[in-house]
């Protein structure tokens, strides 16, 4: 018996195989994401890199409906499920700037779900539809000069006075920190009270005693602005507490897994778009008469980086659908921003060997995707919290 050519089952390596959480209006708007990205983003990556982004794209994404994708219809918002805003993690990475992807995933993912999620109807018109638009910009404070990774240690003080409250305190690397109009803000309102001694507050960034004191230089995202802020007994209504009195703890630890999650998504772009690119610079740039990829150790770091980011990629989606679908799989989540933070960090460095010289010289672009993707070690929860919080879940 013969076999036809076409019959024989061939390895599929071009094959665009869709994974089960994206549909074809997900690739759609994949499609539109990526248009945008390159033809209007990228073009100025480089500029952007020296003055930070403008509010511009905040307006402009407002315009296409990006701000909004997964945010309810009523809120000026698509309406989508959350893998929208997956697809949109994703293909921010084709802007080729860490830190404008991280400005627009502060007012997405960070600040914008705990006002939807825990918001008044007031607060949600006043800014959550505008944040939505894009014509108000969002920032988170967490951090503060004297605690980071230990959030029940934070100092920043609300104390009632009458109908309002008085806040004092300092947070740092604040993300969006000198354009925002808004900050969530994260502070104590009963040191006595342990984790019930947390509340979150919405406060207008031209409140009287919002001190906007220093523009922090970094090792990358140099396209994001980062802030160090003071409040100095700055004075706000009741309606400002966002969310329950004494439940911010609660809240903001929720915000954190959106937050982890989306991050996730990000670095696995992050990496394979170093690793395309790589990838084409190993095919051309030749070395003993061969091209650089054609030798074996090229040839195993491609497949070593490649096999890490295909497990981080399907780690990420696997949680995402679970998280989607109405689980709280905390201990997966710190997995998934534990493993494609370190993926997206060690593959970047690895693009940077291959690259030789040329990976440390500004003109090619890897060396400013190492700097910016090193960042997720760090934010968010750095790789050794993400570890307390696994290794915590199993009792010990
Ligand atoms: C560019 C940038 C943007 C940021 N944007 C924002 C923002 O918009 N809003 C915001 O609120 N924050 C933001 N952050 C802050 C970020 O989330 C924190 O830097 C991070 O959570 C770590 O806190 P820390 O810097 O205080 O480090 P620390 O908590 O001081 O940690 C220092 C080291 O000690 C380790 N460590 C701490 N505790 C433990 C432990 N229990 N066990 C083992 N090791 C431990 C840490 O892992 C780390 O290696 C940003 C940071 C950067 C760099």
């Amino acid at each position: 018996m013969t076999t036809a050519a076409d019959d024989v089952l061939k390895p599929d390596y071009t094959a665009q195989g869709r994974h089960f959480i994206f549909n074809e209006e997900h690739e759609q708007l994949r499609e539109g994401v990526r248009a945008f990205a390159q033809k209007e983003l990228a073009p100025h990556a480089d500029e952007w890199e020296e003055t930070t982004f403008p509010d511009s794209v905040f307006r402009r994404m407002g315009e296409l409906g990006y701000l909004g994708l997964d945010k309810p219809e009523e809120y000026g918002g698509q309406g989508g499920d959350y893998f929208t805003a997956m697809v949109l993690a994703e293909e921010m990475a084709h802007a080729h700037s860490g830190g404008l992807a991280m400005g627009v995933a502060v007012q997405t993912d960070m600040a914008l779900p705990p006002i939807l999620a825990f918001g008044t109807e007031e607060q949600k018109q006043e800014w959550a539809v505008p944040a939505i638009k894009g014509t108000k910009i969002l920032c988170l404070g967490i951090t503060e000069p004297d605690a980071g990774s230990d959030v029940a240690g934070i100092k920043t003080r609300a104390v009632k006075d009458g109908d309002d409250w008085v806040i004092n305190g300092a947070k740092t690397y604040i993300t969006n920190g000198h354009r925002a109009d808004v900050i969530v803000l994260v502070t104590k309102t009963d040191p006595d009270a342990g984790y019930d001694g947390f509340t979150l507050f919405l406060v207008p960034m031209d409140a009287p005693g919002v001190i906007r004191e220093k523009r922090l230089q970094k090792l990358g995202m140099h396209a994001s602005d980062t802030a160090l802020l003071a409040f100095q007994d700055v004075r706000v209504p009741a309606s400002a507490v966002l969310g329950q009195v004494g439940k911010g703890f609660y809240h903001i630890m929720w915000e954190l897994q959106g937050e982890r999650m989306i991050g996730a998504a990000g670095c696995v772009a992050g990496a394979q778009l170093a690793f395309e690119k790589t990838l084409t610079y190993a095919k051309e740039r030749e070395a003993f008469g061969r091209p650089i990829a054609n030798f074996q150790v090229t040839r195993h770091k491609f497949a070593e980086m490649a096999t890490k980011i295909e497990s981080a990629r399907q780690m990420v989606y696997v949680t995402a659908w679970r998280f989607a679908n109405g689980e709280y799989p905390v201990r997966e989540i710190s997995m998934a921003k534990l493993h494609a933070s370190r993926v997206s960090v060690e593959v970047a460095d690895e693009c940077i060997q291959i690259h030789g010289g040329a990976g440390y010289m500004k003109e090619y672009g890897i060396e400013r995707v190492w700097r910016d993707l090193r960042l997720n070690r760090i934010g968010a929860g750095t790789d050794e919290v993400m570890l307390e919080v696994i290794g915590k879940s199993y009792g010990i």
